[in-house]
């Protein structure tokens, strides 16, 4: 379980986060909403422990997270634009990644590495570069990369930006499948309303750097809180 308690973070004069509380259970997918500029990757950078909170708490299973350090937590992020490294295959990013995140030996890493690969339906690009894949093909090895670890916590930050629409729709639904059957909980971070109800067990819209409403797709959008929230997941008036 993932608890933020009060969470804020300052740039200097902007207020990022001002005081998010939210609650996420072992095994669910919380899809975060908002408008660009309205904190969800200052927040889920927070989870990840690439920032630290300038207020409130972190919890994981009760325990305090703040001081410690990412690869301490249990958690892997896929990014907005996927950091896969050029020069290595879509397997050795995938190998790299299990034996110095999570040090296991370059043949069960390998093992991990291919079963991931044909989870993900993409075995045949095992041996093929960054730069010799569509954008969609990408997508899937940055995600295949996050999920192998086996993490029990995946953020993802708009981890379909760039794709067309009928692979968004595709990728998304494998993505899901996936997390459900790992039991892995999840935190997926969209602008897109469509995409956050199709994802979600829950979603949480964000605006100015705070949780106006949380709650099931249906909840949200039958009974928007407040006005925003009903013009931003387009509520029928
Ligand atoms: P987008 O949909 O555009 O990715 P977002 O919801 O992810 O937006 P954040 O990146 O979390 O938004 O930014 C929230 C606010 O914090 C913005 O006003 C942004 O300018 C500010 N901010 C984020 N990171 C920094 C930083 N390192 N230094 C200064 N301001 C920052
Ligand atoms: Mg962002």
């Amino acid at each position: 379980r993932i608890e933020a308690v009060g969470i804020g973070r300052t740039f200097g004069p902007v207020h990022a986060l001002a005081g998010v509380d939210l609650t996420i259970a072992a095994g669910e997918i919380v899809a975060l909403l908002g408008p660009s500029g309205s904190g969800k990757s200052t927040l889920l950078r927070i989870i990840a422990g690439l920032d630290q909170p300038t207020a409130g708490d972190l919890r994981f299973d009760d325990r305090s997270q703040v001081g410690v350090p990412p690869h301490q937590r249990d958690v892997s992020m896929v990014f907005q634009h996927f950091a896969l490294y050029p020069h290595l295959s879509a397997t050795d990013n995938l190998v790299l990644a299990l034996r110095y995140g999570r040090g296991m030996s370059r043949a069960d890493a390998r093992d991990r590495a291919a079963e991931t690969l044909r989870m993900l339906g993409i075995a045949d690009l095992a041996r093929r570069r960054p730069a010799q894949m569509s954008g969609g093909q990408r997508q899937r090895v940055a995600i295949g990369r996050a999920i192998a670890t086996r993490a029990r916590v995946v953020l993802l930050d708009e981890p379909m930006s760039g794709l067309d629409a009928k692979l968004r729709v595709e990728l998304r639904v494998e993505i899901v499948d996936l997390l459900r059957r790992l039991g892995t909980t999840a935190v997926f971070v969209t602008h897109d309303q469509a995409e956050a109800m199709a994802v979600g067990d829950r979603v949480a819209v964000m605006n100015h750097g705070a949780i106006e409403q949380i709650g099931t797709p249906d909840a949200i959008y039958d009974l928007p809180a407040t006005r925003f929230v009903a013009t931003f997941v387009g509520s029928p008036p």
